[in-house]
């Protein structure tokens, strides 16, 4: 299609914390990033966390829900506070990010981790195993037994107090977040590994018998299966082996935690939450960093790596989204550091300047 005919309204919500300064600097990577591939982008910020409670009264105002969900795809900082601490949950910042997300309706969690060449110092495996590690976990978000039911506190037949959850998995709710994932993989190098407990779980075993059956309908890409816990074994002991995982709610929640811990950069690292149509959410996996807000101190590159997401896997400009992570790794190549990645002999800088930094290579790199 023409250049000047591909245009998005984005919404952004920096959030609280370092949120608003991490945003402000990938917002404008991505405008540029895009108006040098002809994609014209249109933002509009909008509150939500503690600065929408502070403002209105509640953590995600309809205001902001109607815009996000009007809007092609949403980049969202940081939520939450030392200031906003409380057990109530209708004043909890993070109650606006889980309504915001159920709102878009947003089922697969998308967790890249990779070891960067530049940063593999970090990780906290042997450099030998670290080497080279690029990984996408694909987490189903909306179901299992973090929501199943019924679920609840009792008393069993002995009169012993019980705590009990329920693991459900609908066949169409397998198949949507395999079919995510399936593409994910065409997009990366073509291997997914589905996570399952099929040898004990009955909700596993039809999670393996639909990502088998869905198999055929993506002969290009090479699928395998793991017990979970083997999952968790193998990627602290071999993780190269792994390219796309697709996994359920639990199971992801910590896979993608262990996953990202190997790079042991939590302030380079994106995540995407997407849905069948629609909005997807994108954002850094960190949070709000109360402790250095404020100070021009915060690493802007996992929000600058969640607009490559969003221009990939939320609007499919794969060569913008390239231009971005060239420009981060060029960026890292001239040896400029915040706070955070800093190694004796690299350049310390603040989030502005990093931010400057990528700016400049954008336009060379492709
Ligand atoms: P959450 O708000 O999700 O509960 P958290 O409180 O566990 O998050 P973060 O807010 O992510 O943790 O901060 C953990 C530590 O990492 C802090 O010391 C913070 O300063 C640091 N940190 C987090 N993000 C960044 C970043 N982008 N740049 C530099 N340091 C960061
Ligand atoms: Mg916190």
């Amino acid at each position: 299609c023409s250049a000047a005919a591909r245009s998005y309204n984005i919404t952004l919500l920096p959030g609280d914390g370092i949120g608003p300064e991490v945003v402000a600097v990938a917002k404008d990577v991505l405008s540029f990033a895009g108006a040098l591939e002809g994609v014209e982008l249109r933002f509009q910020e909008k509150l939500v966390g503690g600065s929408a409670l502070d403002a209105t009264g509640v953590p995600l105002p309809d205001e902001t829900l109607d815009e996000a969900k009007g809007s092609d795809a949403v980049l969202l900082g940081a939520i939450g506070g030392y200031k906003w601490d409380t057990n109530e949950k209708h004043l909890k910042p993070e109650t606006g990010l889980l309504q915001l997300r159920a709102g878009l309706g947003v089922f697969a969690n998308l967790r890249p981790a990779a070891v960067l060449p530049q940063l593999v110092d970090a990780s906290t495996l042997k450099k030998e195993v670290a080497e080279g590690v690029d990984i996408m976990v694909v987490r189903e978000l909306t179901g299992g037994i973090y929501f199943g039911k019924p679920r609840g506190f009792g008393t069993n037949d002995k009169g012993d107090d019980i705590g009990f959850n329920t693991e459900v998995y609908s066949a169409s709710e397998i198949d949507r977040i395999a079919r995510v994932a399936f593409e994910v993989a065409r997009k990366r190098r073509g291997k997914l590994c589905s996570v399952d407990k099929a040898n004990v779980l009955e909700a596993s075993m039809l999670w393996r018998k639909k990502v088998t059956a869905l198999a055929s309908e993506f002969p290009d890409i090479e699928l395998s299966h793991m017990y979970v816990d083997n999952a968790a074994m193998q990627l602290v002991r071999n993780p190269k082996q792994f390219d796309t995982i697709v996994t359920n709610n639990i199971f992801g929640d910590i896979l993608s935690d262990e996953a990202s811990m190997i790079t042991g950069s939590i302030g380079m690292l994106p995540s995407a939450s997407v849905g069948e149509s629609g909005p997807g959410l994108f954002e850094p996996i960190h949070g709000s960093a109360p402790d250095i807000a404020g100070q021009d101190k915060a690493n802007p590159l996992a929000t600058i790596l969640s607009a490559a997401m969003l221009l990939r896997y939320g609007l499919g400009e794969e060569n913008a989204a390239r231009r971005i992570e060239a420009a981060v790794t060029e960026t890292l190549n001239h040896g400029f550091r915040t706070g955070d990645i800093y190694s004796p002999g690299t350049t310390l800088v603040g989030c502005k300047r990093m931010g400057e930094e990528v700016l400049k290579t954008v336009e060379s790199l492709k």
